[in-house]
């Protein structure tokens, strides 16, 4: 069970309770990660206490704050199960699916993902938001992302070690669970509302995770323009040689200012977007080329991972 946690003291002994009452009737051994994304709060001491009682939990403690997306991909790498299931901590994926994961697992499926059935919990905007988001990525990327379905899923070992070969560095976790495939399986659940706390996604970290989302999954949004520009130049250049045939037989006509700002306007618009878009690219090479590891352990209980790597 691999739960990311930013400052979730609140959630944490709840979530740990039911969530071993659950896996208690499975025939499974199970290990809790626990990846301390840089709370500032007594996550981390709560996990601590947590370990004193039970040997399964483990706990990742990294150096900083870096995102769900980064945190999730130290559980993923240090995970030492024959399947791994990420879960949020705050209940909101409902542990009991825990139990239909496995099942459809044991039949033979590599990716078990839990699909939401309305998101009553959610404010319009988040609903409406996230819908647009689904519909433009799949719209432009060739990797399609399944609407309504989040990071709680079970993914098998097969998939695990994919997922960790996979040289990027920038990880969109929503992205590269259906890019690596596999045979998969979707349970369906109705998403009740958070715990305690508030979502510590606002409408900027959203926006940048939907951003990163089609950037790092389609090239459409650069491609595109090439094909607009040569439209534009086109019809511009008729457009050029109607006015000087024009001009040649009637005469210059003087005004003509309300066409040229116009025109400027739309191309200094054009341009910036483009140059916009380069840059966001750009700058997803420059991050990858610098090759930084996307999370830093601090510490972490987990001493014996026979899947460890050398990096
Ligand atoms: N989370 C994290 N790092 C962050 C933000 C969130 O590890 O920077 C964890 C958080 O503790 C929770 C999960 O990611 O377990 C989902 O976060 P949240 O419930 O705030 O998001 P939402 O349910 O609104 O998508
Ligand atoms: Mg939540």
């Amino acid at each position: 069970i691999i739960c990311p946690c930013f400052n979730e003291e609140a959630s944490i002994n709840q979530f740990y309770s039911t969530v071993s009452t659950i896996v208690k009737n499975e025939r499974f051994d199970f290990e809790f990660i626990f990846i301390n994304d840089g709370s500032s709060d007594n996550t981390k001491n709560i996990i601590e206490s947590i370990i004193g009682l039970d040997k399964r939990v483990k706990l990742i403690n990294l150096s900083r704050n870096f995102g769900k997306e980064a945190a999730l991909s130290a559980g993923i790498d240090y995970c030492s199960g024959s399947a791994a299931i990420p879960i949020d901590i705050d209940l909101q994926d409902p542990p009991e699916l825990i139990t239909s994961f496995i099942k459809e697992w044991q039949k033979g499926f590599d990716v078990v993902v839990a699909k939401r059935r309305s998101r009553k919990s959610d404010s319009f905007l988040k609903e409406f938001s996230a819908l647009l988001y689904y519909r433009t990525h799949n719209l432009v990327s060739e990797v399609k992302i399944p609407e309504n379905v989040g990071d709680f899923r079970l993914i098998s070992r097969k998939v695990i070690n994919t997922i960790r070969s996979l040289p990027e560095n920038q990880r969109f976790m929503k992205g590269i669970f259906s890019w690596v495939g596999f045979s998969t399986k979707v349970v369906e659940y109705d998403r009740p509302a958070r715990i305690s706390g508030d979502s510590s996604f606002n409408s900027r970290k959203l926006f940048k995770l939907a951003l990163d989302g089609i950037t790092s999954f389609s090239t459409f949004p650069i491609r595109i323009w090439l094909y607009i520009g040569l439209t534009i130049a086109t019809f511009s250049a008729l457009y050029g040689l109607w006015i000087i045939f024009r001009t040649l037989i009637y005469g210059a006509d003087a005004p003509g200012y309300a066409s040229t700002i116009v025109i400027i306007l739309f191309f200094g618009g054009l341009q910036l977007t483009v140059l916009g878009l380069l840059g966001e690219y750009i700058g997803r090479i420059y991050l990858e080329a610098k090759r930084r590891p996307n999370y830093i352990v601090d510490d972490t209980n987990i001493t014996d991972n026979p899947y460890k790597h050398e990096s």
